[in-house]
C-alpha cells in the first residue's frame, strides 16, 4: 500500500481509503447490510495496509455506522483514521449537533471519531452551518475529545468552494474527482486551491460511483484495448487521481471482496507525477470520446431556470446524457428519481418554449425532456 502524510499531524494515510457507502447487502434492501462480509472486506484492506475508513450518518440507512462499528471490533479500530459525517441538513438548533454526534459515537460503538466532515455542503447547507455556527461547536467536541479533525465533503460550485476553504483552517475536505470531472464542482482547481493553502484533500468517486468501469461504451474500449500498456479501465481512472500529489487519500466504495482486492492491487502500485504524457493523452482521448458521445450539451449554466412548470431541466438533461454515456448504466435509471432535485419529473412538460428562448446553447430541451420522461419515467 502507499501512503502519503496527513498535512496537520504528519501521519500516514493509505492513499487507498475504504467507503462503506456501497456495502454488500442482503436481497434488494439497501439498509440491510452483509454485516459478516463487510466484516471481511474491511479487515482484509486494513490487513494490507489501508488505514482510513469511511462512513456517514445516512450511508444505508444508518446501518453503515453500525457495520462499520463492528467491522473495527477486535483490535482493528486502533488501526485506523476513522472518517463520519455530520448529517448538517438535520440540524435545527444547537443542541441537535451534540444529539447527533452522539448518537453517530453509539452507532459506530466508539468513544472518538477521528475525521469529522460536515456532510455534503452546498449553497443552503452552508447557510445552515453558518447560522447554527456549527464549526464552533465542532471545536467544543475537538476539546471534549469527541471528534479529532474537522472537515467537510462537498458537492457544489467551485466559487462556494473556494469561499468555504477561504473561511476557516479546515483540517483537510473532501471532494469529488475523476477524468470526467476535471471543472466540474470543486475539480483540480478546487483540488489545487485547498492544497495551495496547506488543506489536505481527500478524493471520493474515482471512478464516477462505478459509470468508469461497469458498462463502457465499444468506442472507448477500444481506446482503452489499443493502449500500448494494457491496464483495466480502474486502474487508469485511480492512475489519474492518484497521479495528483495534492490528493491525501482516495475513498472506493467496495461492494465485494473481488473489489477489495482489485484495488488494493491497484492502490499499492500507483504513484503520484507518474502517468507520461502518452498515457494523459490516452485518459484525454478517452475523456474527449466520452463527451462525443454527450447528446445535448447543456453547460448547467440555469438560463433555462425557473422553469414554469418546476422541472429541474439541468439535472434532466445531466441524467439524459449519462445515459448515452455510461451505455444506459441502470444505476442512473435507478438514482434519477431518488436524487431528483425538482418538483415535477419531465413528463409534465407543458412545451411552453421558455426554456429554449433563454438557452443559449440553442438546446432541443422539450425534446430532452420527452427522452428522459421515456427512460426514466
Ligand atoms: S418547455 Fe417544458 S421544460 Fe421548458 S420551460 Fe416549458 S415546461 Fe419547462
Ligand atoms: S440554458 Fe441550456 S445550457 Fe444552460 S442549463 Fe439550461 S439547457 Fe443547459
Amino acid at each position: 500500500m502507499n501512503y502519503r502524510t496527513f498535512g496537520k499531524t504528519g501521519e500516514k494515510i493509505s492513499l487507498l481509503g475504504f467507503g462503506a457507502m456501497r456495502l454488500p447487502v442482503i436481497g434488494r434492501d439497501q439498509t440491510q447490510i452483509d454485516v459478516d462480509e463487510t466484516s471481511a472486506m474491511i479487515r482484509r484492506a486494513i490487513d494490507a495496509g489501508v488505514n482510513y475508513v469511511d462512513t456517514a450518518y445516512v450511508y444505508h440507512g444508518g446501518n453503515s455506522e453500525v457495520a462499520v462499528g463492528k467491522a473495527l471490533k477486535d483490535g482493528y479500530r486502533e488501526k485506523v483514521l476513522l472518517a463520519d459525517k455530520y448529517p448538517v441538513w438535520l440540524t435545527d438548533s444547537k443542541e441537535k449537533v451534540s444529539e447527533l454526534l452522539d448518537e453517530q459515537l453509539k452507532r459506530l460503538d466508539t468513544d472518538v471519531i477521528d475525521m469529522y466532515l460536515i456532510h455534503d455542503l452546498s449553497y443552503s447547507k452552508w447557510d445552515i452551518v453558518k447560522k447554527y455556527d456549527v464549526i464552533s461547536i465542532f471545536e467544543e467536541k475537538v476539546r471534549e475529545g469527541k471528534i479529532k479533525h474537522i472537515g467537510f465533503s462537498f458537492h457544489d460550485e467551485l466559487p462556494l468552494f473556494k469561499e468555504i476553504i477561504d473561511y476557516y483552517d479546515w483540517d483537510f475536505c473532501q471532494i469529488q474527482l475523476n477524468y470526467m470531472d476535471v471543472a466540474f464542482q470543486a475539480g483540480v482547481e478546487g483540488l489545487k486551491y485547498a492544497a495551495a493553502k496547506g488543506i489536505p484533500v481527500i478524493v471520493m468517486e474515482p471512478l464516477k460511483g462505478g459509470k468508469l468501469t461497469d458498462t463502457i461504451p465499444e468506442s472507448v474500449e477500444k481506446l482503452w484495448r489499443e493502449a500500448p500498456v494494457k491496464r483495466s479501465p480502474a486502474e487508469w481512472a485511480f492512475r489519474w487521481v492518484a497521479d495528483f500529489p495534492e490528493v491525501m487519500t482516495i475513498l472506493s466504495g467496495m461492494s465485494d471482496m473481488r473489489q477489495v482486492e482489485e484495488n488494493l492491487d491497484i492502490l499499492s502500485r500507483v504513484d503520484a507525477n507518474a502517468l507520461s504524457d502518452d498515457e494523459k493523452g490516452l485518459i484525454e482521448a478517452v475523456s474527449a470520446e466520452y463527451n462525443r458521445l454527450i447528446r445535448h450539451s447543456c453547460t448547467s449554466c440555469r438560463y433555462c431556470m425557473p422553469c414554469p412548470n418546476e422541472i429541474e431541466i439541468p439535472y434532466v438533461i445531466g441524467c439524459r446524457n449519462e445515459w448515452e454515456l455510461y451505455n444506459h448504466n441502470k444505476k442512473i435509471k435507478s438514482q434519477f428519481k431518488f436524487f431528483y432535485p425538482g418538483k415535477n419529473f419531465p413528463s409534465s412538460c407543458i412545451k411552453c418554449g421558455v426554456c429554449e428562448e433563454k438557452c443559449p446553447q440553442h438546446l432541443a430541451v422539450m425534446q430532452a425532456m420527452d427522452e428522459a420522461a421515456a427512460i426514466f419515467e
